[in-house]
């Protein structure tokens, strides 16, 4: 692990002990003023690992900023050891108009790890790489689901990488998407160049909703625990399952839904998911789950078209749904688990 006693970063060095919020220029606007992600850096007094925390890569997924807000002035963060770098916002062009993308339209998320002379993406993807995920030792990017959509919290990581491996477990939710992130994405391309990171998938875009932020800042804390540079116990999750395979249940028929299970949700193949009803109000069909899993997507819009994703199942098999089910019946006195299992119910996205 490098010391990093002098730590420099945005052009500012920041020594041991101290913290400072610094802005890194990442662009350009049109009249030519410089752009900034804005970070905080947080040093303890003890060299240690340097760790990342990243929202709103795609700027209308703000759950992340929430998270983050909280540690930027709510529960502060006493480290024993280390660097902790805080980063609200990356795509700030998105935020700025609450969308995904960046102004050509590119998606920063598929856009790493650029390069100097590259597009405006990968412009900023090259200097996110040299400027921070080089001067870290872990990280972790927070994300929601895409528009109308959204996800029962679950951490994605390539669990063949041992570093990610250990970070994805000592999150704390109950599910780990397994696998190297799609090509051009930050985690992927941050994990490769040796600073192992893992994404947070909770929620919907647009929103900061309770019950992700508990469940986002219980498990940076869990990390920062498990790379002991925090003095508290990790909390664990009632059940935790690990996942390779996924896939979407979508409409057949235009009309509009009404909604059977909810994200976080165990299901039975064969279980009814959805049913189909014309606008009119005649029944036309019945959604049903291909396999055993648990819900991990779903649309937050019931007017569906022919083809539209509604449903992502994660898939579990029989024994495996059978002991998930136990174990979170037998967790259910445990707050966190409660939390857990009270994001469905707390979402309700199907009639809203
Ligand atoms: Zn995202």
């Amino acid at each position: 692990m490098p010391r990093r006693p002098s730590f420099k970063i945005a052009g500012e060095r920041i020594p041991l002990g101290q913290s400072k919020d610094v802005r890194l220029v990442i662009s350009e606007t049109y009249t030519g003023e410089k752009v900034h992600v804005p970070l905080r850096v947080i040093r303890a007094k003890k060299p240690g690992p340097t760790v990342f925390i990243t929202a709103a890569i795609h700027g209308d997924e703000v759950n992340g900023t929430g998270i983050i807000h909280d540690f930027l002035f709510g529960d502060l963060i006493e480290l024993k050891c280390g660097t902790l770098i805080l980063a609200p916002v990356v795509n700030v062009f998105g935020f700025e108009s609450h969308e995904r993308y960046l102004p050509d339209r590119r998606d920063l998320n598929r856009s790493f790890p650029g390069s100097a002379k590259g597009s405006l993406a990968g412009r900023i993807a090259h200097t996110l790489m040299t400027e921070l995920v080089d001067k870290c030792d872990y990280g972790i990017d927070l994300h929601t689901a895409a528009f109308q959509r959204t996800n029962f919290p679950n951490i994605r990581a390539d669990l063949t990488n041992p570093a990610a491996r250990r970070l994805a477990e000592a999150f704390g939710c109950s599910m780990i998407v397994d696998g190297k992130g799609p090509l051009g994405s930050f985690r992927r391309e941050a994990t490769k160049r040796g600073c192992p990171t893992i994404i947070l998938e909770a929620g919907e875009p647009w929103k900061v909703e309770p019950s992700v932020l508990q469940i986002g800042t219980r498990g940076i804390r869990n990390i920062l625990a498990g790379l002991e540079m925090i003095d508290e116990c990790m909390v664990k999750p009632p059940f935790l399952a690990k996942v390779r395979k996924t896939q979407w249940v979508r409409a057949t028929v235009g009309g509009i839904l009404k909604f059977h299970l909810s994200p976080g949700d165990f299901v039975e193949a064969g279980q009814a998911l959805v049913t189909n009803y014309s606008i009119m109000g005649v029944e036309q069909n019945t959604l049903t789950s291909p396999t055993h899993g648990i819900v991990l997507g779903m649309t937050t819009m019931p007017a569906v078209k022919p083809g539209e994703p509604i449903c992502n199942i994660a898939t579990l098999t029989a024994k495996q749904l059978e002991r998930y089910r136990g174990q979170l019946e037998r967790a259910k006195a445990n707050p966190y688990s409660q939390a857990q299992s009270d994001f469905a119910t707390s979402m309700d996205v199907v009639e809203a």
